[in-house]
């Protein structure tokens, strides 16, 4: 490849930063600059230039998705594979050192990620064999508590308490969940981070073999870095090798997570001869989303401060939808969405954003509804659903047989009779004897501790796991997991139970098999069985992606999941008071301004057209709650916007209007609510989706459940409540 190439996509800035010299340096820019953009073709130049060799260069990115793109995009531009270079998230390379070096890190070598689920219920089962009130020790407290003191380094022998009780109850809490983690084997995702970093300290000479090795290391997305990640960075930084880290402090959106944007002071202080380069042209975005975006950050303090231009057209304005409620608003985005892949648009290249998991459920029946295919990152996580977690779960002890975790998760799914009280009898044996559960159950059937029922149905399991382990030593590792499923019962089990819910637990089953057929061994596994490597994989990739195809769909994600990701036609919906800004707000000092970060990073994720959509009443968890347009949308300035209401659309809106329509009200005095369930004697039962006119004109749309959806006289109709 021609080196001139490799320039020749870039700014007078961006090319600054890609040729610089050998040193230490800080990319600062804000969003759709070509931040990660300059980190690709800056990896490629240190090999080409620098004759920096792929095994010696390390890039951390955010997820695991932009870590593959980034390879991607770096082989492409090299024209070959670079397998030996390490690209991934901090946890992923963690992860990987570990497994490297599982001895010196005090693992055993088949050691487990423990996901988020799984490490709230080994604090339960904590909580109670410590005899203590789950009412006054909110396990999810004590997870924060956990992961909290990780993320800081601690150790719970470091952990002041000043003599204070409840502290120093936390910290047992912590200490014999530890001992719980080790005992098994199981390493959470906090953990992995601090092993890692320990790894390093308490082993110079390793740590200067990474130092030696990894000549270059390249960080995206440092501005929500947190604590432990960057004393990781520190450790293996500032000696022969050098550091290139790009970030925008507008777009720190995981303080909540313990992520620390003074890292980027740190690192000016730390590394003090680090050159910063700032980049000012955005390429991402049209003229007014960047003017709406830029106004709407300003409002905060204490900013670095950028200055963001683009030279592309204004283009469209920024429309804003104020449904009546969540269902209204859903159907909004579907039937924009539908238009512009009537216009010849993919899929793919739309987007809807959310502050919150929870809002996804009625924006998917509505794409359902519409019958087109949409893919949602995180939220619903394909490998954290219950039965694809029991399914693991028997894999699991396949390959670990100490791993607690898994099998407390499995021993009584499905039921096999195995009661409270004998886990509890095996929970003790396991304490007092200082083993695992699966150790613990062999020795209390060799010693006859446990009597009749008890006894045949544990003896069952363990014959029933070893079978497995036997059976599955020869097998490929999609018959592992079906072998896995259906031996266990679990297929069985929620075949079983009927219904739709376990239809599609069954389904999932089955795409477990698709996932594994799927798999690809990673280069830095191989070392690994692929029943070990999946494992893994099935934990660190958790969170983002659910397992389906690569087809044309529509992309679903929070806006946190979004961040470093561009599209042309981007909705942001629930950008209501109390929603975005989230309730929470008020009740902590600076989340108002992280809040309008992550506004800032919604906003800007869009190319050509963005779309921002609040409810004004909107059912969630259960509560009717009634809104007023978010504080970010009237930070806009007029002339970026344009509401639209239905049928009209009016092009410059007076500040401060957008609130409850009058209509609106009259039409629930009709006794009818939108998103109502109603019944009509002819087509039977149905959804209220729409109204229009008043009085005598009055009409309703209702989508019935055999029918469809039809437009109806309110006075003719004669709807029920159904
Ligand atoms: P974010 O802060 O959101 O992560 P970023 O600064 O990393 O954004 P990139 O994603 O690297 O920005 O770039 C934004 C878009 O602009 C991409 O589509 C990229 O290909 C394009 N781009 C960047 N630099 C140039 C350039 N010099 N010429 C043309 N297009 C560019
Ligand atoms: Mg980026």
């Amino acid at each position: 490849m021609d080196v001139s190439e490799l320039l020749d996509e870039l700014n007078d800035k961006q090319r600054e930063a890609v040729a610089a010299p050998l040193s230490n340096s800080l990319i600062l820019a804000g969003a759709g600059s070509g931040k990660t953009r300059v980190l690709v073709h800056r990896i490629a130049w240190l090999m080409q230039v620098e004759n920096i060799a792929p095994y010696s260069i390390l890039a951390v990115t955010f997820t695991n998705k932009a870590a593959r793109e980034m390879r991607g995009r770096i082989e492409s531009l090299m024209g070959r594979p670079l397998n030996t270079m390490w690209i991934g998230t901090f946890h992923g390379l963690a992860h990987r050192l570990l497994r490297a070096h599982y001895a010196e890190a005090n693992l055993p070598e088949n050691f487990q990620i423990l996901d988020s689920d799984d490490q709230y219920r080994l604090v339960r089962r904590v909580l109670k064999a410590m005899n203590l009130d789950e009412k006054h020790w909110a396990p999810r407290q004590i997870q924060w508590y956990i992961n909290g003191n990780k993320d800081e380094g601690l150790r719970p022998q470091h952990i002041e308490t000043h003599g204070d009780h409840t502290q120093q109850k936390m910290r047992d809490i912590y200490e014999a969940y530890q001992d719980a983690c080790d005992r098994s084997g199981l390493v959470d995702f906090a953990e992995l981070l601090l092993r890692a970093h320990e790894l390093w300290v308490k082993n110079p000479e390793l740590l200067s073999h990474y130092q030696r090795r990894f000549r270059a290391v390249l960080v995206d997305e440092f501005q929500d870095t947190n604590n432990i990640q960057y004393a990781w960075l520190r450790l293996l930084c500032g000696h022969d090798n050098n550091i290139m880290i790009v970030g925008d402090d507008d777009q720190s959106i995981y303080g909540w997570r313990g992520a620390n944007v003074d890292n980027i002071q740190h690192f000016l202080r730390d590394f003090n001869d680090a050159t910063t380069i700032r980049l000012e042209q955005n390429y991402r975005s049209t003229g007014t989303i960047l003017k709406a975006a830029n106004a709407v950050i300003e409002h905060n303090q204490g900013r670095l401060g950028k200055e963001l231009w683009t030279d592309g057209d204004n283009g469209e304005p920024i429309s804003i939808y104020a449904g009546f409620n969540e269902l209204d608003e859903a159907r909004f985005i579907i039937s924009q969405i539908a238009d512009w892949q009537n216009q010849g648009n993919q899929l793919r290249e739309s987007a809807i954003l959310y502050r919150n998991n929870a809002q996804s459920r009625v924006l998917e029946e509505a794409l359902l509804h519409q019958g087109l295919p949409y893919r949602i990152y995180g939220g619903l996580r394909f490998f954290e659903r219950q039965e694809i977690k029991d399914a693991l779960g028997y894999m699991r002890l396949v390959s670990h047989a100490h791993d607690d975790a898994a099998f407390e998760r499995v021993v009584n799914t499905p039921s096999r009779g195995l009661g409270e009280r004998t886990l509890a009898t095996i929970r003790e044996h396991a304490r007092v004897q200082n083993c695992s559960m699966w150790q613990a159950s062999l020795q209390l059937l060799q010693e006859k501790g446990l009597k009749g029922r008890a006894a045949n149905a544990l003896e069952q399991f363990i014959n029933l796991i070893t079978a497995m382990d036997e059976a599955c030593a020869e097998l490929p590792l999609e018959e592992q997991a079906e072998y896995a499923f259906r031996q266990s019962g679990l297929y069985a089990m929620y075949q079983a139970e009927k219904g739709e819910k376990a239809q599609a637990r069954l389904e999932n089953l089955e795409e477990l098999v698709t996932a594994c057929k799927q798999f690809v061994v990673p280069e830095e596994a191989d070392e690994m069985t692929p029943l070990a490597a999946f494992l893994a994989h099935a934990s660190l990739e958790a969170g983002e992606t659910q397992a389906t195809g690569e087809q044309d769909a529509v992309q679903l994600m929070t806006i946190h999941t979004a961040k470093g990701l561009e599209f042309p036609l981007v909705f942001m919906a629930g950008v209501e008071e109390g929603m975005f800004p989230s309730q929470m707000t008020n009740e902590e000092p600076g989340r108002m301004e992280e809040e309008r970060r992550l506004c800032y990073v919604g906003m800007t994720r869009a190319m050509k057209k963005l779309y921002m959509t609040y409810a004004e009443m909107r059912r969630l968890y259960g509560q009717e709650k009634y809104h007023t347009a978010s504080r970010f949308l009237r930070e806009i300035p007029v002339e970026c916007v344009e509401e639209i209401r239905l049928k009209t659309t009016v092009s410059r809106p007076v500040p401060n209007r957008f609130s409850r329509s009058v209509s609106h009200e009259s039409f629930e005095q009709s006794g009818f609510t939108l998103g109502q369930r109603v019944r009509h004697r002819k087509f039977g039962e149905g959804v209220v989706l729409n109204y229009e006119g008043s009085g005598d004109h009055a009409r309703v749309q209702v989508n019935f459940d055999e029918f469809g959806s039809k437009w109806l006289v309110l006075s003719f109709a004669k709807l029920e409540p159904a």
